[in-house]
């Protein structure tokens, strides 16, 4: 029998299952009640205009285009949709700004790629979210928590890193209806990290993946677009990554995301992405394009007509149902509540119970903190959750860590 262990890169060795793994796949029973999944509503795809996309692509002249190899920088057309879309958001950029991936999953390990090397210190939120960390652990970073309230010396910072035996690289952050928490980074905040980057000398990764989907509140400039404003309007000065989307607004089985940033840092993730994959499927790429063209606006009002109403009907039902002790995320868009249990309480230990006596489901929140904090903590996902399972997944809850909490009170 081979040793695979022996032959792996010390790379290898932090990419491992989750803990909550084996039990999330428990999921598939069909009596749980989940809140487990962060994924979108299939019901809502716009599957009409992918069909009538493929249609058209594939009928006509484009045909050979779209099923041939293409560049790695990704589709004209649909860079320059996004040039639009990113005009409107306050960042003026061009094509060359652009690099289409195949989702936003793709960006974050080049990220990983271009700016770690081993030992180097990411800056993450505690919590963050979990695909990130999984992205970046391929590169051995060391975390440090990034806190941008906190007002922490960015002298320290760097003294940590280098006792970790690298230097800071780049902060990392999902700064609107984030996942897992819901939460949205005040402005404050933003030009705060810009100013700790500024004086680290560090890039910012601004993960937008839920940045369309404001379902109330006044919204707030990207980080990106802050930076350019610090910069008299010209992308290529800043230090902030953009990390796009289609999975939340249109349909994430086609695999389309985007990064925007100064053209100096995409040349080198156009570089990236050619040894990787030489270019996103170039079908999906047209498709996504005239989906876009076609549809977006209208498509990203009924996401979020359906999901805002499950928003407030997860906030009722928690308010309703939950014991005194419990505190939870008031999300003003995205698909997630962050729940806090009473100290000494395991969200682990309580999705197993959760699973076997209550049958429902949700993330403990340990598995989106590097250092392994957050035991008490757990997201839920309201995506997919019709009212009938919110009301009672909620209610099921509630008992739950009532029951739990009575336990270790005794
Ligand atoms: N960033 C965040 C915060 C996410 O929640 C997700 C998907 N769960 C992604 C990035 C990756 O999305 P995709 O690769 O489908 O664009």
């Amino acid at each position: 029998m081979m040793d695979w262990e022996k032959v792996f890169a010390t790379r290898a060795s932090r990419m491992k299952a989750s803990e909550i793994r084996e039990l999330l796949k428990l999921l598939e029973q069909p009596d749980i009640i989940s809140f487990a999944g962060g994924i979108p509503d299939a019901a809502l795809f716009p599957k009409d205009a992918v069909s009538q996309a493929y249609a058209k692509v594939l009928g006509g002249e484009q045909a050979t285009v779209g099923l041939q190899y293409s560049v790695s920088e990704g589709y004209k057309p649909l860079r320059e949709w996004i040039v639009g879309q990113m005009a409107a958001l306050g960042i003026p950029c061009k094509a060359e700004n652009v690099l289409i991936t195949s989702g936003s999953q793709q960006v974050l390990d080049y990220l990983g790629k271009i700016f770690l090397s081993p030992k180097d210190t990411a800056l993450v939120t505690w919590p963050t979210y979990m695909g990130a960390l999984g992205a970046f652990n391929a590169y051995e970073p060391t975390y440090d928590r990034l806190t941008p309230m906190s007002n922490r010396a960015a002298a320290s910072y760097r003294e940590d890193a280098e006792k970790a035996g690298g230097r800071v690289k780049f902060a990392y952050c999902v700064p609107e209806f984030s996942n897992p928490t819901g939460e949205t980074m005040p402005q404050q905040d933003r030009e705060r990290l810009l100013d700790l980057a500024d004086e680290l000398d560090i890039a910012v990764i601004e993960d937008a993946a839920y940045q369309s989907l404001r379902y109330d509140g006044e919204s707030v400039p990207p980080i990106l677009a802050l930076d350019i404003a610090r910069n008299g309007g010209d992308i290529d000065k800043t230090r902030t990554l953009y990390c796009g989307s289609f999975s939340k607004t249109l349909a994430p089985g086609l695999r389309v995301g985007w990064v925007v940033a100064a053209e100096s840092v995409i040349r080198k993730l156009v570089l990236v992405k050619q040894a990787a994959d030489l270019h996103s499927s170039t079908i999906n790429q047209m498709v996504i394009g005239e989906v876009a063209a076609e549809v977006f606006a209208p498509q990203v009002e009924k996401v979020k007509a359906t999901y805002s109403a499950r928003r407030d009907r997860m906030l009722a039902a928690l308010d309703k149902s939950m014991p005194e002790g419990v505190e939870w995320s008031k999300p003003e868009g995205g698909m997630f509540v962050w729940v806090t249990l009473p100290k000494g309480m395991d969200g682990a230990e309580l999705l197993a119970r959760a699973i076997a006596d209550y049958r429902i489901a949700f993330v403990p929140g340990r598995a989106f903190h590097a250092d392994g904090s957050g035991e008490n903590t757990l997201r839920l996902s309201f995506s997919c959750a019709s009212f009938e399972m919110i009301d009672e997944g909620m209610s099921r809850l509630g008992d739950l860590v009532r029951r739990e909490m009575v336990k270790s009170a005794a």
